[in-house]
């Protein structure tokens, strides 16, 4: 369990407002920071008390072709998308970007695509956003060392870190489904619309994919959305309402993994 001052410095590079009650009572001792919207909440309930989910959503597949099944390992993988040439992004890549984190992770979290500090890199999320994102993730208790996984819709970075287009997703979402059987989560966090969007095959905005519990492919896995961090470095005052989406999703795991 993070102690409270540990979170409060994660709470605090978030940019999440902390707060020590005036009176402070037995229950809540001084130095007890909180975040502004949750103290309620902080006492950490098992379980969200109304999760609201929605049906599960098939997972996106290849087109079925006579090949043979390929038996995919973590390694045959990264060796395939690095060396992918399925899409004109290749032509202006450093290198393809994999995926990071540990293998064996209960938690997955998807993002966009990379951009140009993780295009030279060749990791996901080692830009400012990545840095706001593994504060995010550490303040559930995550991170990338340990026990979470990440990856991107696009292994390849679009230029000028434009949107992916529809071919470009088309190509590479297949990697990132086969990443995902092969990692089997129990839960997924969806950051940003275009991961959110692919993930769940749907063009809601993300204001309606956000707060409720979407379900991922045959496993049925669970699946929380929240804002992409580079749009959080953009507009800090949703920053709040992402710390409500992190807590939603810590909820929803401890749910699942009842102590
Ligand atoms: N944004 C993303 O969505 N992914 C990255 O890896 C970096 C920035």
């Amino acid at each position: 369990m993070m102690d409270s001052v540990r979170r409060a410095q994660y709470l605090k590079t978030l940019g999440v407002d902390v707060w020590v009650p005036r009176h402070s009572s037995p229950t809540a001792p001084l130095g007890e920071a909180l975040p502004v919207a949750s103290h309620a909440e902080m006492a950490a309930a098992p379980v969200a008390p109304a999760i609201v989910t929605t049906p599960a959503t098939p997972a996106p597949v290849a087109p079925a072709t006579s090949q043979p099944p390929v038996v995919t390992t973590w390694e045959s993988l990264r060796t395939e998308v690095l060396a992918c040439t399925k899409c004109s992004l290749h032509t202006g890549r450093t290198q393809g970007v994999f995926g990071v984190g540990n293998r064996e992770a209960q938690w997955l979290v998807v993002g966009e695509a990379p951009g140009a500090e993780e295009d030279r890199r060749g990791e996901p999320f080692v830009g400012r956003a990545g840095h706001l994102l593994d504060a995010m993730l550490r303040a559930i208790g995550l991170n990338r060392a340990n026990n979470v996984y990440i990856a991107n819709v696009l292994k390849s970075r679009p230029p000028g870190n434009r949107d992916p287009k529809p071919e470009e997703v088309a190509a590479c979402l297949p990697y990132l489904m086969r990443q995902i059987e092969l990692l089997r989560p129990r839960v997924m966090l969806a950051v940003g619309r275009i991961a959110a969007q692919n993930l769940l095959a749907t063009d809601a905005p993300l204001g309606r994919l956000r707060g409720k519990v979407h379900h991922f492919g045959e496993l049925n896995t669970p699946l929380i959305v929240t804002y992409h961090p580079a749009y959080l470095l953009r507009t800090p005052g949703d920053k709040r309402k992402a710390w409500e989406d992190l807590k939603f999703a810590r909820n929803v795991f401890r749910g699942l993994n009842p102590t």
